[in-house]
């Protein structure tokens, strides 16, 4: 048996290589051709089987040791984001305007390194589901993978995910049941009043003044309507008019983003927001129209594989870099759509507390921690190891 924290500490090199090749060459979403090319050609000479074309980009690989019908999945996404690279290293993107500025490089090569390990390895008994997921940032990879029928092709009785996160310091886990992510929706509010001569304000219906009055009572949504042990934000980032300097304008439309830790919240959000929004034009003699979009689901891990991959984080990094509780975060991941159809667990594993490490993601100055590689793949070993155990 080897140690812990050793599994992959020789395939370290290699996965460095993967990771920068990948960050020198992003993709975005659904256009991850090189990178799943890469990624099956590895599987494909390490002798795991492989399935292309699953979510357009998606690659699937199964690798199957013993006589158990137990199964396992290990999820990375593969895309990049539309940044342009303000880094100068080596393996800065040579696509200029594309980045990997959310680590998914690193993430993809992490497991490579478990798989390639794995693949030598007849230390499991059951079936290891390699998820290489696409477009993960507009959050349609998964539900692209889902309905090609992932899980119906190739179960799984479990399926985790592992995200880098700066501000966490170097190779520390952080893991929680419940809720670790926000929902996203975004939202597009569509006031028409009657635009008219600026210095005849009394001739028309003012979009402007009744859109503000919408942006002003919508923090009344989260401050007043919501119990305060809840977590939810109300973003406006759109206020858009078809006025000119001198002319009230007869329309505005306001855009916006909203989060939230549970599809209740979610649900109060969207009702809460068009009543404020009805109620205002009413008074006002306004029409609207109110158009509310779904985008990300909650991620929301199950509490058996909380715990799972808190005592898997704690066997390759010790307990004491293990936060088995930590707090949510309100970014949005689209893996929450997995964690609905199984049961498993988001786990973020950090990138640095400070430095390059601790850049935030979307940054274009912000690079995967490479010295995280061999854990992140250690953890994927561990983790097949401990839940497919060999008789
Ligand atoms: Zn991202
Ligand atoms: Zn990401």
């Amino acid at each position: 048996m080897p140690k812990p924290n050793g599994y992959t500490r020789n395939l370290f090199q290699k996965m460095r290589q993967w990771r920068h090749d990948i960050h020198r060459h992003p993709e975005l979403a659904f256009e991850e051709n090189r990178t799943s090319n890469m990624v099956a050609g590895l599987l494909d000479e390490w002798g795991i089987e492989v399935h292309r074309g699953i979510g357009s980009t998606g690659v699937v690989g199964i690798l199957r040791r013993g006589t158990s019908a137990r199964s396992i999945g290990l999820r990375a996404d593969m895309d990049a984001l539309g940044i342009r690279e303000q880094n100068d290293f080596p393996h800065r993107s040579v696509h200029e305007g594309k980045m990997h500025a959310c680590g998914h490089d690193g993430h993809t090569a992490m497991l490579l390194g478990a798989a390639c390990h794995l693949s030598r390895q007849d230390s499991f008994d059951g079936t290891v589901v390699f998820v290489f997921q696409p477009a993960e940032e507009h959050g349609e990879g998964a539900r692209a993978m889902l309905s090609d029928g992932l899980f119906e092709r190739f179960p799984v009785d479990q399926i985790y995910a592992i995200h880098n996160f700066p501000s966490l310091e170097t190779g520390f886990f952080a893991v929680r049941a419940g809720p670790i992510m926000a929902a996203e929706d975004n939202f597009e509010i569509t006031i028409d009043g009657a635009g008219c001569h600026a210095a005849m304000p009394h001739l028309g219906r003012d979009p402007i003044l009744i859109g503000a009055e919408i942006v002003m009572a919508m923090q009344s949504l989260v401050a007043r309507t919501l119990n305060p042990m809840e977590h939810a934000v109300v973003s406006f980032t759109e206020f858009i008019t078809n006025g000119t300097i001198n002319v009230v304008p007869g329309q505005v439309i306001l855009r916006g983003d909203t989060r939230s830790l549970t599809p209740e919240v979610q649900d109060h959000i969207e009702t809460t927001m068009e009543r404020i929004v009805a109620g205002i034009c009413a008074a006002h003699g306004a029409d609207y129209r109110f158009n509310y979009r779904r985008n990300f689901v909650p991620t929301i891990n199950t509490v058996a594989e909380a715990a799972i991959a808190a005592q898997t984080a704690a066997a390759v990094a010790g307990a004491a870099r293990v936060a088995g509780d930590t707090r949510p975060v309100m970014t949005s991941e689209d893996f929450g759509y997995m964690l609905q159809a199984r049961p498993g667990a988001y786990v973020l594993l950090g990138n640095g507390a400070e430095g390059v490490g601790g850049c935030s993601l979307h940054n274009p100055a912000y690079d995967f921690n490479d010295e995280i590689l061999t854990i992140g793949a250690d953890f994927w070993v561990e983790l097949v190891q401990s839940q497919l155990r060999s008789a």
